[in-house]
């Protein structure tokens, strides 16, 4: 995929040193040792260059994030040894870094999507979209594949309803990207995931595009995060294709399971760093044995 437009992009000031990396965690729980395994492996790097490491704020979810999580997240990250060289605390040259306070920058990458007509306007419901789609799809997604519903429908035929902004995928393109840890990645768009939600009906951007103009904007040169997310960046491709903005290079880490084989989540207290630290562990401990690219020996 070739970006034709370099134009400037939405928000943001000149580039920075050579390697960029960032740590993106959302206040929605305490951190966990997963969060910590994946965020080292992102620090390592970014010192390894010797780059700049941003600390991003993702508390664009009013309804999940609370203020006491931005707070234990700030502490449990410097307790474990992670610095940063810009984030909310601090500032820096691409302020803000609560997404909260960077909606002038989404709403500009929102209106070049429509301006292009990538995206369209969606009515649809999480269940008339569960309605929709009969059979459950065999793909690799993390969510079911839009069924297309709205895809023909212009703003003007909607009315006084609240409605969504989706990103129209190409249908049958095979979306290739090489990761720097996990190698060769292939999607393809409309089988291993549909037409994605840019804008939610409640006026907030979805992951996908605050996570693209974010990482664009404040020139994030290497994303390095879960693997769970392989199947958001071959949809984020697409967007930093439509926006004309270039991609940033990917690092993805394989997941740290609990015992049962299950990913880690924010309800495994007994792995949150709070945890460790109120039981004496200290982070180097922690650490033992651990690779940067995160695989297990
Ligand atoms: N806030 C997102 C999360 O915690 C960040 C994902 C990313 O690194 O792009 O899952």
């Amino acid at each position: 995929m070739n970006p034709t437009d370099s134009s400037p992009l939405a928000c943001g000031s000149p580039p920075g040193p050579a390697y960029r990396g960032r740590l993106a965690p959302s206040p929605t729980g305490y951190l966990h040792l997963g969060h910590a395994r994946t965020f080292w492996a992102a620090q390592t790097r970014a010192q390894a260059a010797g780059g700049s490491l941003i600390l991003r704020n993702e508390d664009l979810d009013s309804t999940r994030f609370k203020l006491e999580f931005v707070d234990a997240m700030l502490e449990d990250l410097r307790w474990f040894g992670f610095v940063w060289t810009e984030g909310p605390d601090w500032g820096g040259p691409f302020a803000p870094y609560n997404q909260s306070e960077r909606m002038d920058c989404y709403r500009a990458a929102l209106e070049k999507l429509r301006a292009g007509n990538f995206i369209y306007p969606c009515t649809c419901s999480r269940k008339d979209i569960q309605a929709a789609v009969r059979a459950p799809h065999e793909n690799t997604g993390d969510e079911l594949i839009y069924p297309g519903t709205c895809r023909a429908q212009r703003p003007s035929e909607i009315g006084p309803r609240k409605y969504s902004w989706r990103f129209r995928v190409p249908d049958g393109e095979t979306i290739a990207f090489t990761d720097n840890n996990l190698g060769g990645q292939h999607f393809v768009a409309g089988r291993d995931f549909g037409d994605f939600l840019v804008w939610r009906p409640d006026g907030v951007p979805a992951y996908q595009l605050a996570c693209v103009a974010d990482d664009a904007a404040m020139r994030i040169t290497e994303v390095v995060r879960g693997a769970d997310l392989l199947i958001s960046t071959a949809r984020q491709w697409l967007l930093y294709r439509a926006l004309g903005w270039p991609p940033p290079d990917f690092f993805h880490c394989p997941l740290l399971l609990d015992e049962q084989g299950r990913r880690l989540a924010k309800r495994h207290e007994a792995l949150s760093l709070r945890t460790f630290r109120k039981q004496g562990l200290r982070p180097e401990q922690l650490r033992q044995g651990w690779r940067v690219d995160n695989k297990v020996d």
